[in-house]
């Protein structure tokens, strides 16, 4: 064969080869697109038949607890904002707390022994989104444990007072304990919670009041900075509310003035009420 001929032969069979190559890759992809668009709509209806129990499921769930999702999305969110961490018992004593130095725009609250008992104080508790604690003296609360469930519902929290309201400075290792933990114990066969804050009556409390109220399981002896009383605001420092502050008010007959009093140092300080709990 001429050289040339052979040459040409030689590239027949090159471009052939080519060809036969470029329709086998072309065959593959046709074959793999057909097998991905089966397995494709297999896999839609498997899953289609599989997930409808499933997300049956999820919107039973979704129907029934839409709200405590909610909560639960906002306490993490606050959890996040918040910029300050209750200190734990060091020593054996509970840290003891009348603020605290946070820079968000929050208060507390804490209200009072539990004397006096007026049904609309609830009410206008829920129509002002206010959770407080409730530091409870047994001896004022014995006639009528129950008057304060509702306010639980609301969202606020009961928290000890002792049981008899005596002013403990001073007083012994043993009568202060006794005194820290009866409450406690009491309550949470009560209200289902044990307290974990222990407020001292009259503000009054020493070294062995702290030690006591860790040994009774207490987070903190909490006080107070600032006082609603006799229908208007009392400071121990400045003239209005500060971030952190810990406010005192009573269930009083003045409630009503009192509850006012501290709304409206709230506003106009640009603050709102949250949980001490909760800055655990
Ligand atoms: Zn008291």
């Amino acid at each position: 064969m001429p050289k040339q001929k052979q040459a040409k032969a030689i590239k027949n069979i090159r471009s052939h080869s080519h060809r036969d190559h470029v329709l086998v890759l072309m065959l593959c992809a046709i074959v793999l697109a057909i097998l991905s668009t089966v397995l494709y709509f297999h896999e839609t209806k498997t899953k289609k038949v599989d997930s409808t129990p499933a997300v049956t499921v999820i919107k039973k769930q979704d129907d029934q607890v839409p709200k405590t999702k909610k909560k639960v999305r906002f306490e993490i969110r606050q959890k996040i904002l918040r910029d300050y961490t209750i200190p734990p018992v060091i020593n054996g004593l509970a840290p003891v707390l009348s603020s605290i130095p946070t820079k968000r725009p929050v208060v507390f609250l804490g209200i009072d022994d539990g004397a006096n008992k007026q049904p609309f104080e609830l009410e206008m508790v829920k129509a002002n989104n206010i959770k407080a604690s409730l530091y409870l003296a047994n001896r004022f609360i014995s006639n009528d444990y129950d008057y304060f469930k509702d306010y639980i519902t609301a969202g606020s929290l009961i928290e000890d007072h002792s049981m008899t309201h005596t002013l403990l400075a001073g007083k012994s290792y043993g009568f202060q304990k006794q005194e820290i933990c009866d409450t406690a114990e009491l309550f949470l066969s009560k209200y289902g919670r044990r307290p974990i804050f222990f407020r001292p009556p009259g503000g009054s409390y020493d070294v062995t009041t702290q030690r006591a109220a860790a040994d009774c399981g207490m987070k903190a002896v909490v006080l107070w900075i600032a006082k609603a009383n006799g229908g208007s605001m009392q400071y121990q420092i400045g003239n209005k509310l500060r971030p952190g502050d810990i406010v005192l008010m009573h269930f009083r007959p003045e409630f009503k003035a009192d509850m006012q009093a501290f709304l409206n140092a709230q506003n106009a300080a640009g603050l709102h009420t949250e949980l001490l709990e909760d800055w655990l």
